[in-house]
């Protein structure tokens, strides 16, 4: 399944990420970009793409972890209606920055994937809906998209076969809740970005009521190396059902910070201590956020945790998106947790009472203990508050709001109530 030329086989999202002018269609042919798609557009067929796809077991990048072969074999076939793919690359959650990098410095990898998903799915118009802040990023895609159509590799009869596919880029409004899918699809149709109830899933009925696959960045971008290498290829990476694989944003107290690709099942202490440099002036970690400013804390024991899906599930968190964003000893915690609170309070689309009224709680409490009026009941506020708001909404903001507050108040009350009594003290 290797292509001539071994030396250009680009496996991993991030092999031709630092290659200079890598985001220019002739230099990214150069270094292997689109060398295989016409094999796959004359030889492949749903069936073997998906079957790839699942054997490599790759589960979505964006957040969910959901496997995308199984999330492809679900869109029902020969339906009447058209079936939509649309590309998250909203890239909304705090302590994420991956996206806008592989579309920044490689969006032809991007486009190739989605190509290559499209001619899986049976898909004749697809999107890429992007963060409305990334207007760099918009740029660059807008003109990778450009040359990919002036050579033939979107439009009509593709590199002269009978598939066919537009891409259009559209920008949304920077609203956190629109990385939530079909939120996402509202926007794309031109409402506001409130999340859908769901089932139906968009795979049956998502854009225009139509079977609509959503996936992120990261994800497609991977699939020009899972058909290139095979599926058995991705899947010998990583550990098994957390396989391939993953970058990692890491952020926070750390030497450098920065997008890391690293296989699943890498330590978060190597993580670290071998990639990021360690801690900043050696100190040793307070708190961790392992999957974006939405997942749980770890703390200082679970320095060695595996990042996978699993072993953070287990562990009372989530690998999330992959943004870790690193606290050390010296960290404001009360502060972060109060930041973080408002951010949530801010984003939510409040069709839900418990997330509209909750986070507002939570946003008021915390910013009243952050400036040093808090209460002592104010535990209690916080702790009923946030356990309520969890599970109990259509989508999972409101879980993600209740996150770092509990983590907060769970783990860290002594320095909470200190911060209370700041101003009577
Ligand atoms: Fe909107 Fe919050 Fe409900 Fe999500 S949980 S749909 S953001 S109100």
């Amino acid at each position: 399944m290797i292509s001539e030329d071994p030396s250009k086989v680009t496996a991993h999202t991030f092999d031709r990420i630092h290659l200079p002018n890598q985001h220019k269609l002739e230099t990214a042919r150069a270094n292997g970009a689109y060398q295989f798609l016409p094999t796959v557009l004359s030889e492949f067929d749903t069936d073997r793409i998906i079957s790839e796809v699942k054997t490599a077991g790759i589960r979505g990048r964006g957040g969910a972890g959901f496997p995308t072969g199984l999330k492809w074999s679900f869109v029902p076939r020969n339906t009447g209606k058209p079936t939509y793919l649309l590309c998250n690359a909203d890239e909304g959650e705090p302590g994420t920055f991956k996206d806008r990098d592989i579309i920044r410095f490689d969006p032809h990898l991007l486009i190739e994937g989605m190509i290559m998903a499209g001619f899986a799915l049976g898909v004749h118009d697809a999107y890429i809906y992007i963060r409305g802040e990334f207007v760099h990023e918009a740029n660059v895609l807008n003109a990778a998209i450009a040359e990919a159509y002036a050579a033939n590799l979107l439009g009509e009869q593709i590199l002269g076969t009978d598939f066919s596919m537009n891409l259009t880029v559209h920008r949304g409004a920077g609203a956190y809740v629109c990385g939530e899918e079909t939120a996402l699809i509202e926007s794309l149709e031109g409402r506001p970005g409130r999340p859908r109830f769901k089932p139906p899933f968009p795979a049956v009925e998502g854009f225009y009521h139509c079977p609509t696959v959503v996936n992120n960045v990261e994800t497609l971008a991977s699939i020009p190396g899972i058909l290139r290498l095979g599926g058995e290829w991705h899947a010998a990476i990583g550990t098994p059902n957390n396989t391939g694989m993953k970058i990692f944003s890491v952020s926070g107290h750390v030497n450098k910070p920065g997008n890391y690709e690293v296989p699943l099942g890498t330590p978060l202490k190597t993580l670290i201590e071998e990639h990021c440099g360690g801690l900043r002036h050696g100190t040793t970690p307070k708190a961790i956020i392992p999957g974006g400013s939405s997942s749980p804390w770890l703390l200082a024991d679970h320095y060695e945790i595996p990042l996978t899906f699993d072993d953070l599930m287990q562990a009372g968190s989530m690998l999330g998106s992959g943004a870790i964003i690193v606290m050390d000893e010296t960290a404001d915690v009360v502060q972060i947790a109060a930041r973080l609170a408002h951010f949530y309070a801010h984003e939510s689309c409040g069709q839900c009472t418990p997330c509209r009224e909750g986070t507002g709680w939570l946003d008021r409490v915390m910013h009243r203990i952050a400036q040093g009026e808090g209460r002592e009941e104010d535990f209690a506020v916080l702790e009923e508050g946030a356990t309520h708001m969890a599970g109990r909404t259509i989508c999972a903001l409101a879980d993600g709001a209740a996150a770092p507050v509990l983590s907060l108040i769970r783990n860290f009350p002594d320095e909470v109530r200190a911060r209370m009594m700041e101003k009577s003290a």
